[in-house]
């Protein structure tokens, strides 16, 4: 900008220079040549008055210096002249000095040399005889005056270049300095050019503007980061070369990957086919899922293609941990199978003898041992059918159920009361020891932890045994203990009885009238009150089960 300025003032300093210097000499060169044409005439009608009055006696002994005086006769032809041979002349007649004075009396006019270099005035009167007088004389021509005067014109060029020089740079600079000391992180506070005021008013509200922008954009930022980094699903955001843009930390740890990770190809980092083979399809603007297996776990990777304006800008993978999900269908599938095949066993033989009955194909002794097989393994059916619902239910939450303020001693009283019965009959001891212990929980659901323990502490016991239950307080917690004097559990199926329709020894099992469910409908109830279940159990010794209620 200074430059600008400064080649600008030069370049003005200069032209202005040389017009005055056109413009003064034309000027001046005009106001001579006046002047010289006024002194022409004056002497003109000078010489006229004495030829006039001395006729060519006149011209004797003339000194005429700058002058040329000529006499013309009214044919044109040059009577005298002072600077030329007269018989020489041609006829003056046509000059138009001449026609102007013999038409008017007096008349001037003034002729440039051949060569520009000098201007000729002239000035004719006409005398009373008819003739005329002329007088001319020379003058430089203002471009012999140019040249005449190019050395001192020269000097003062350069006086006044050096001049310019100086004065623009200082002008050129004085004029930058407001530029140059604008402070644009603060625009209101400048004082400078006025003119400047609306300009820095702009930058401050754009300023405004953009910090504003930049804050909100590092808010969404440190939001998304928050989002992406708390996630419990891994995600990776690639370009199109596959290079890692962004990584969370779930999908870091995945693929053993720290945040040095960024900007180098994925390829790198795990090397698996499926999430290459998805991968790349992303990148050709085609999402697809697949399977993977890390560190023990299925993982379902999803890549769907980032595209803008139609074009494919990277891709974006999500990892998945579903092997919750998978081990749940694998229960779920196992559990139909085997709610099918143990609802098929007491249904085929229902309907065999069923089927015998129909045909009058028992005898009279025998009907009676047979509708009671078919109550039997009805009830059976009952039993399973109640205890799968119960399950079902249980999977469920079981948030339907309300949940109330009981005591789990009354519960335990009432549950003991209702297997009296069966306890009897397999004569085993009942014995309930404790303290009252109130819970906050959902009553059908510790009624059917209490009645199963006890079911199965009578089941699996031997004549004569003895099953005894304690309700504690113990640390802030309450304490439910079902133990029994029974056949016990061996250790290695000790973690596996509360798996649905798994029974240590299934005959047993069947024969006491079990349906291999009890357990795990004490599991869910007890997780339902986050409650805590544990088994001691020594073979031929007996079984202790306990469940620790937090309050
Ligand atoms: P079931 O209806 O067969 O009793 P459970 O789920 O209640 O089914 O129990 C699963 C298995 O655990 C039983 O079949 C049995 O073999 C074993 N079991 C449960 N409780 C006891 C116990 N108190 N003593 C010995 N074995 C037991």
């Amino acid at each position: 900008m200074t430059k600008r300025i400064f080649r600008s003032i030069c370049l003005v300093a200069l032209t202005v220079f040389l017009a005055s210097v056109i413009l003064i000499m034309g000027v001046l060169y005009e106001y001579f040549s006046n002047a010289l044409q006024a002194q022409l005439k004056m002497q003109t009608l000078l010489a006229a008055q004495g030829v006039t009055n001395e006729g060519i006696a006149y011209f004797q002994d003339l000194q005429v210096k700058n002058y040329r005086i000529s006499w013309i006769d009214t044919e044109g032809n040059v009577i005298f002249d002072s600077a030329s041979d007269t018989a020489e002349m041609e006829n003056h007649l046509e000059r138009e000095e001449v026609r102007e004075a013999l038409s008017a009396g007096y008349g001037e006019s003034s002729r440039y040399s051949a060569t520009l270099m000098e201007r000729s005035f002239y000035s004719a009167q006409k005398l009373e005889d008819g003739t005329i007088l002329r007088l001319s004389i020379s003058q430089n021509s203002i471009l012999t005056l140019l040249f005449s005067m190019a050395q001192p014109i020269c000097i003062i060029f350069v006086i006044s270049l050096i001049l310019s020089v100086v004065l623009a740079t200082q002008v050129s600079r004085k004029i930058v300095k407001p530029f140059n000391e604008i402070d644009l992180d603060h625009p209101l506070s400048n004082e400078g050019y006025d003119e400047l005021a609306p300009f820095l008013r702009r930058i401050d509200s754009q300023q405004k503007q953009l910090r504003r922008q930049k804050a909100e954009l590092l808010q969404k930022e440190n939001e998304l980061c928050t989002i992406i980094g708390s996630m419990n699903e891994g995600m990776i955001l690639l370009n199109q070369k596959g290079k890692i843009i962004s990584i969370n930390s779930a999908a870091g740890k995945l693929l053993d990957a720290d945040t040095d990770c960024i900007g180098s190809d994925l390829l790198s980092i795990c090397r698996n086919l499926e999430l290459q083979e998805i991968l790349a399809r992303a990148l050709h603007g085609e999402p697809g899922e697949n399977m993977i297996r890390l560190h023990g776990e299925s993982y379902q990777i999803d890549a769907d293609p980032v595209t803008s304006e139609n074009i494919v800008k990277g891709a974006v993978i999500f990892f998945f941990n579903v092997t919750e999900k998978e081990k749940a269908e694998q229960i779920r599938r196992e559990f139909t199978a085997n709610v099918s095949h143990e609802l098929k066993t007491p249904l085929h033989s229902i309907s065999g003898y069923a089927e015998l009955l129909k045909n009058d194909m028992v005898k009279e002794h025998d009907k009676i041992p047979f509708a009671g097989k078919i109550y039997d393994e009805t009830g059976r059916m009952i039993r399973l059918v109640e205890d799968i619902i119960t399950l079902s239910h249980l999977d469920e939450g079981a948030g339907d159920m309300q949940r109330e303020t009981i005591d789990l001693y009354t519960l335990a009283e009432r549950a003991l009361q209702s297997l009296k019965p069966q306890a009897d009959s397999a004569c085993v001891a009942l014995e309930l020891s404790g303290i009252p212990a109130v819970l906050n929980g959902i009553p059908q659901l510790l009624y059917s932890i209490v009645y199963n323990l006890c079911d199965n502490a009578i089941k699996y016991n031997h004549e004569n045994g003895n099953v005894m239950v304690n309700i504690q307080h113990k640390n802030g917690t309450v304490v439910l203990s079902v133990e029994d004097t029974g056949i016990g559990i061996a250790y290695e199926h000790q973690e596996r009885i509360f798996e649905r329709f798994y029974r240590v020894d299934k005959s047993h099992s069947k024969a006491v009238g079990g349906t291999g469910l009890g357990l795990s409908i004490v599991k869910h109830a007890a997780k339902i009150h986050n409650a805590r279940v544990e088994v001691k159990s020594h073979v031929g010794k007996g079984t202790m089960v306990i469940v620790t209620f937090p309050k």
